[in-house]
């Protein structure tokens, strides 16, 4: 068996890997076992200079690897330059954190001298996806490498050549034999690796369908998991609002990426009051968006990641309109079974379309119109995803009944959503569990232990030492 890489633009064939033997995989397991109990007592002052160096590798080959991205996935190649200079400030951010994240931290008890001690859980299962084939394997390595754990990356089968240059990068910049390691194998493999003892926790970015049986597989066998699934975020639009730049970031959140983003803006929930001003720069602003070859860096939308995620979106999109949804630009492919996909902007949606159930991987706006703060509210929430919210107000009462009542991992206020090495993210509902990034994110795979040492001579004795 093969993953071949393949370049949506061209529908070129790039290369075909050979996917890893169980030999190998056992081999490989068996590594990481190994370097799990070395790496955890190496000295986290030396754990934090492989992840900086790592770091300054991303940051100085930015544009090559930007390119590779490009080439694999279709992203445009600025924002893949852009992607490995962000993994590059998340490495530098826990770098130079990482030491105080996992330091003891005392707790006052009388008779004892007691703390809480962050000890790492071994050898962490990283099951990614395509979308940001560098950013959300750093977001999960970064913090694990500090925090003392190892890392095996399953990472998804259209980017096999990402998966295996981060393993290099990762080894260039002084990791230990075993200590991060890139696994070339297809989803069937992933219950037998989270189920082998060796393995002590496993991190999922994907959809729900992944994130479900993953979390099954964990769950028998008794170990954690961290979800990371998809979201329908809204993007939600008040009279208030400074409407121009609420249009100019609504097309920016909605097609960054070409449209495949779990934080991308998805449903656009608007006052009725501005309703029609804001639906009409939004379709004016994604008619504009320069649509060309990905590696032309004035290019703003490129293709889809494989002609099929073209193939699924369209069919969604289709359903939708076949059920009263209205197209107002796009809709459907020039080029039938190419990965390309027109922005489309979708409107008067029926609650039993996909456009309303459904995650739309790629540059769709849905446009839902509200009738108040609350009518805002009840949409926003009315879905199963939790992920992220983006409002745009300047009533300060609205702000904080939207900060307050939506059902989500983030609320971004006149902003739009992105990820932070310094906040915590994630979501609710159906978005998944658990929390990458921030201290937070980097505690998720340590034990958290409780050291309480009773002093001899009590209390006095340890307040004099
Ligand atoms: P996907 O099809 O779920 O794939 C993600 C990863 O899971 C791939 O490595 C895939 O391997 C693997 N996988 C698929 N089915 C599996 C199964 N049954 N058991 C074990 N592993 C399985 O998702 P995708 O199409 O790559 O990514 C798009 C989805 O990810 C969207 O829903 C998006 O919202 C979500 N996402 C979420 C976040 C977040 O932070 N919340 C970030 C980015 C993306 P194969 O490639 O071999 O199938």
């Amino acid at each position: 068996m093969t993953l071949q890489s393949i370049n949506p633009a061209t529908g070129e064939i790039l290369a075909e890997l050979a996917e890893h033997s169980a030999g190998e995989i056992e081999a490989r397991l068996a590594r990481a076992a190994a370097a799990a109990h070395r790496w955890r007592f190496t000295p986290v002052a030396e754990r934090c200079k492989v992840v900086a160096r790592l770091g300054d590798l991303l940051d100085a080959e930015q544009q090559r690897l930007g390119r590779l991205m490009t080439l694999e996935m279709g992203k445009p190649i600025r924002a893949g330059a852009e992607e490995a200079a962000k993994c590059a400030l998340a490495c530098r951010h826990y770098a130079a954190h990482g030491a105080s994240m996992v330091a003891d931290e005392p707790v006052a008890d009388d008779e004892h001298r007691s703390y809480i001690a962050y000890d790492p859980l071994g050898v962490v299962l990283a099951v990614m996806p395509w979308n940001f084939p560098f950013w959300q394997v750093i977001r999960f390595l970064a913090p694990a490498l500090v925090a003392g754990n190892v890392g095996l990356l399953k990472h998804a089968s259209n980017v096999p050549q990402c998966a295996l240059e981060l393993e290099t990068l990762v080894r260039r910049a002084g990791a230990p034999d075993g200590v991060f390691q890139t696994l070339l194998v297809d989803s069937s493999a992933v219950a037998d690796i989270i189920a082998d003892p060796r393995v002590a926790a496993v991190t999922l970015t994907g959809s729900e369908r992944a994130g479900g049986s993953v979390a099954e597989t964990a769950g028998r066998a008794l170990k954690p998991s961290v979800l990371e699934l998809g979201g329908s975020d809204p993007f939600i639009v008040m009279p208030s609002a400074n409407l121009p730049l609420a249009i100019e970031t609504a097309v920016k959140a909605r097609t960054i990426n070409n449209g495949q983003s779990c934080i991308a803006a998805k449903r656009f929930i608007v006052h009725r009051d501005v309703a029609e001003r804001f639906t009409a720069g939004l379709v004016a602003g994604m008619e504009a968006l320069r649509v060309g070859d990905p590696l032309d860096p004035r290019t703003q939308l490129g293709p889809l990641a494989s002609a099929r995620l073209a193939t699924e979106l369209e069919e969604q999109v289709r359903q939708s309109i076949i059920l009263g949804a209205r197209a107002l630009c796009g809709g459907s492919r020039e080029e039938p079974k190419s990965a390309w996909f027109p922005a489309t902007v979708l409107i008067d949606i029926p609650e039993n379309a996909p456009a309303y159930r459904d995650e739309l991987f790629g540059p769709v706006a849905c446009v839902f119109v509200a009738r108040d703060a609350g009518d805002a509210i009840r949409i926003a929430n009315s879905t199963r995803f939790g992920l992220a919210s983006s409002v745009w107000t300047n009533d300060d009462a609205e702000r904080d009944r939207f900060v307050r009542e939506i059902d989500a991992g983030s609320v971004f206020v006149n902003d739009m959503v992105v990820s932070d090495p310094r906040f915590p993210f994630g979501g609710v509902k159906s978005s998944g569990h658990g929390r990458e990034l921030s201290e937070l994110g980097l505690r998720e795979f340590t034990n958290i232990k409780t050291v309480r040492m009773r002093i001899a001579g009590g209390a006095r004795d340890a307040a004099t030492e």
